[in-house]
């Protein structure tokens, strides 16, 4: 459902991705790992057009969702985007309430506003973080802790409906209870949503995923399932980065 062919990526005379191509399978986890700066969070941002705010950035290639070429002319981004929602590493809740964040992109996308309370309850229960906000929901998303604010997070993305998430290094500022939290989340959303995870945790990469991609100087090196990646790596440099004698 998800695919890149000949991806390749300059910001300026600098190239960051080279002819990447890969088919990500619908309803499953992907977990993309490799070296920082080769080229993960570039290649993600390609996926929902994130990187078009990025100055100084060309690309060459195909990304296509749904079978659709993402970088066709007559593309509504906003729509791409509200088809493929995005988590980042530091949750990043809007400064307004807990129900105004989830509420937000309903509202910009016109749904009505007597199925706006149904809506972000069944997204906060999918985050897993209705039992904790239920009876505070005008309270400001702010008061909530770092691991509560990242589901709020993942919940404000799964109320505009999304198909696809990408996320960004979810758990790297989240202590480790935080973090079995939202992988256990990430596991249970693969029944409705395709995932893409970029992580630097090996044991989360094992742990979470079904498919597992290695990044290299903007490169990928190796994409297959990864139990294959783990415990029969086809490359030398896959083996060295998941054994850490990178
Ligand atoms: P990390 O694991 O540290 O997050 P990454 O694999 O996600 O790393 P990217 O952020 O995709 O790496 O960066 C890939 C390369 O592109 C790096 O060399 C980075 O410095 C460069 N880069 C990223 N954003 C820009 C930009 N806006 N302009 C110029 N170069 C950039
Ligand atoms: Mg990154």
């Amino acid at each position: 459902q998800i695919e890149a062919e000949n991806l390749s990526l300059w910001y300026g005379e600098k190239q960051v991705l080279k002819n990447i191509s890969i088919k990500i399978p619908r309803n499953s986890v992907t977990a993309l790992i490799g070296p920082s700066g080769s080229g993960k969070s570039t290649f993600i941002r390609c996926l929902n057009r994130m990187n078009d705010l990025i100055k100084n950035c060309r690309v060459e290639g195909k990304v296509l969702i749904e079978g659709k070429d993402i970088y066709a002319p007559d593309v509504d981004v906003v729509e791409l985007r509200k088809k493929v929602g995005m988590v980042f590493q530091k949750p990043n809740p809007f400064p307004m309430s807990i129900y105004d964040n989830v509420a937000y992109g309903p509202r910009i996308h016109g749904v009505n506003k007597k199925d706006l309370d149904s809506i972000v309850e069944q997204a906060l229960r999918s985050a897993a973080i209705w039992e904790e906000t239920s009876d505070r929901l005008k309270s400001s998303a702010l008061s909530l802790s770092g691991g509560q604010q990242q589901r709020l997070c993942i919940a404000r993305t799964l109320a505009v409906k999304p198909r696809i998430i990408l996320f960004d290094e979810p758990t790297s500022a989240l202590d480790p209870i935080s973090t079995a939290r939202i992988e256990d989340l990430i596991t249970n959303l693969k029944k409705d949503y395709t995932i893409v995870i970029v992580t630097h945790n090996m044991q989360q990469a094992a742990r979470i995923s079904d498919y597992t991609g290695f990044f290299l100087s903007g490169e990928l090196i190796e994409f297959d399932q990864t139990r294959q990646i783990f415990h029969n790596p086809q490359e030398k440099s896959t083996e060295d980065y998941i054994t850490g004698r990178f």
